[in-house]
C-alpha cells in the first residue's frame, strides 16, 4: 500500500462515515456487574428500571401549606392548620386528610396529604397559631409532583448503551443499585513508533524526544471507557515493528502513532500490509492528521481493527477524537454518539489555506450569552503546549480561507 495522493483523499465526512459503518458491525465486550462509582464513564449493559413509582408519593416542591385549590380561589382567606408534615414524615402524619377550610404545613420533599391538591408557598401566607392567612390563590397541582409523574414502577429510567455519567449514577442510586451491569473496558494496544523516541523513564539524548503520544492516547482511551496497554516503542525497523504489531493485535483495538506519513522511514502501512491488513482509508483531507490510516487485520482467527495515527502530538489527539472514538464507543457497547459541535463568534480574524478541513486548537470561553473562541498560539501540529491550552477546535471547512473577527464559526468541543 503506498501513500495516497492529495486528489484521492477522502473528505472528513466520508472518512467519518466509513468509521461509523465499521464501528456498527463490531461486537461489544462482555457485561460485568460493577460498583456504581467504578462504572463511571463505562457503558450500561442493562436498562435501569424504576423499582417503584417516581416520585413514590405526591411530592411538595415548596415549603408552605398543603391546600385545596378550591378553598383559596378568593383571597385573602383563612384556613385552619392541622399540623406539620416534614420530608420523611411517618405514614400516619402524611395521611392527615385535608378537608374544606383546612390546611397542613408542609416542607419541600414531603408527601402532600389526601384532600390537598396544591401547595401554597410560605411567602404568601401569615400564620397566627393555627390560623393561616392565605394572601394568594394557587392552581390545582401547583407545587406538587404527582406520584409516578417522573416514572412508573417498571419503566426504563436509563437505557442500556448509555454511558454512565453522574446523573445516571444518581438514577442508579435512586433505584437502589449499588452495582450495575456495564461493559468491560475494551483493551486497546498503544504502539508508538519512531527511532527518536525514548520512554518517559529514561533521559532523552540531545536528538531524542520523550514518547508522549502513548500516554496521551492511553489517557484518551481511558476517558472513552477503554483500557490501554502501552507496548514498548517500536524502532523504525520493519522486523521490530512486525513483532510488536502482532502483540498489539491481541487487543480489541490497536492504535499506532507515527510512521504513517510519506517519509522514507514511515513503515507502518508497509508492515501492516505484510500482515495481510485491509485498509479502509489511508489519508483524509484534514489538517492536522492528514496521513491517518484505518483498517483491520485478520490473524489467527481474530480480526482486529487498527488506526495508524500521525505522530505529531496534536494530530494524534485530533485523529483519536475524530475517528478512533466511534470504534472505541462501539467496542464499549455505547450507542453511536455524534461529535459535539457548537458555534461561537471569533474573537480575532483567522486565515488558512483552502483544500483541507481544519481542526485548529482553540480556546472557547465567554461571558453568559456571548461565547467567543480564538485560536491558541501554536507552532503547528507538534505543539503539545498549544494542545494543553486549548479546550476545543475551530473547524474550518475546506473552501474557506478567511474569517473576520465576530464571524460565527463551528467549534468541536474536545
Ligand atoms: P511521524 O508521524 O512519525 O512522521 O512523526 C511526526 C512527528 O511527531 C515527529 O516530529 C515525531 O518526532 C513526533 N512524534 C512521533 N511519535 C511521537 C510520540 N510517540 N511522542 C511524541 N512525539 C512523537
Ligand atoms: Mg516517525
Amino acid at each position: 500500500m503506498t501513500a495516497t495522493s492529495t486528489n484521492e483523499l477522502l473528505s472528513f465526512a466520508e472518512a467519518r462515515q466509513i468509521v461509523e459503518r465499521h464501528a456498527a458491525a463490531l461486537t461489544p465486550t462482555e457485561p460485568e456487574l460493577t460498583g456504581l462509582l467504578d462504572a463511571l464513564g463505562l457503558v450500561l449493559a442493562e436498562d435501569l428500571l424504576a423499582d417503584r413509582d417516581f416520585p413514590p408519593f405526591p411530592r411538595a416542591t415548596r415549603d408552605g401549606y398543603a391546600v385545596r385549590a378550591a378553598d383559596v380561589k378568593l383571597v385573602p382567606t383563612q384556613l385552619h392548620c392541622l399540623g406539620t408534615i416534614k420530608a420523611g414524615a411517618m405514614v400516619e402524619e402524611s395521611s392527615i386528610p385535608v378537608g374544606p377550610g383546612e390546611t397542613v404545613e408542609i416542607m419541600t420533599g414531603a408527601p402532600v396529604p389526601a384532600g390537598a391538591d396544591a401547595v401554597l408557598m410560605v411567602e404568601y401566607s401569615e400564620a397566627a397559631d393555627a390560623n393561616i392567612k392565605v394572601k394568594r390563590s394557587v392552581e390545582a397541582g401547583e407545587n406538587v409532583v404527582p406520584a409516578g409523574a417522573e416514572a412508573r414502577r417498571g419503566n426504563v429510567m436509563v437505557q442500556r448503551g448509555t454511558r454512565v455519567q453522574h446523573a445516571m449514577v444518581a438514577v442508579a442510586a435512586a433505584v437502589g443499585r449499588p452495582e450495575i451491569a456495564v461493559r468491560r473496558r475494551p483493551k486497546v494496544a498503544v504502539l508508538a513508533t519512531g527511532d527518536e523516541l525514548v520512554d518517559i523513564n529514561l533521559p532523552p539524548g540531545p536528538n531524542e524526544i520523550r514518547n508522549s503520544n502513548s500516554y496521551s492516547l492511553a489517557a484518551q482511551v481511558y476517558e472513552a471507557g477503554g483500557d490501554a496497554v502501552i507496548l514498548p516503542v517500536a524502532r523504525d525497523d520493519a522486523a521490530e515493528l512486525a513483532l510488536l504489531l502482532r502483540k498489539g493485535l491481541d487487543a480489541n483495538l490497536l492504535l499506532l502513532s507515527g510512521g504513517v506519513s510519506a517519509g522514507k522511514y514511515d513503515l507502518v502501512e508497509e508492515v501492516l500490509a505484510s500482515l495481510g491488513a485491509k485498509f479502509f482509508f489511508t489519508g483524509v483531507a484534514i489538517q492536522p492528521g492528514k496521513p491517518v490510516v484505518f483498517g483491520e487485520v485478520a490473524l489467527e482467527g481474530r480480526t482486529t481493527p487498527f488506526f495508524g495515527l500521525p505522530g505529531n502530538p496534536v494530530s494524534t489527539m485530533v485523529t483519536f477524537q475524530l475517528f478512533v472514538r466511534p470504534v472505541l464507543d462501539a467496542l464499549a457497547g455505547a450507542k453511536p454518539e455524534r461529535l459535539l459541535f457548537t458555534q461561537a463568534a471569533l474573537k480575532a480574524p483567522l486565515t488558512t489555506k483552502t483544500g483541507l478541513t481544519r481542526f485548529l486548537p482553540a480556546k472557547l470561553d465567554g461571558v453568559h450569552d456571548k461565547p467567543g473562541v480564538e485560536l491558541v498560539r501554536w507552532q503547528g501540529s507538534g505543539d503539545l503546549m498549544a494542545a494543553s491550552r486549548a479546550n476545543c477546535y475551530i473547524v474550518v471547512p475546506p473552501d474557506r480561507e478567511r474569517f473576520e473577527a465576530g464571524e460565527v464559526v463551528t467549534v468541536l468541543l474536545s
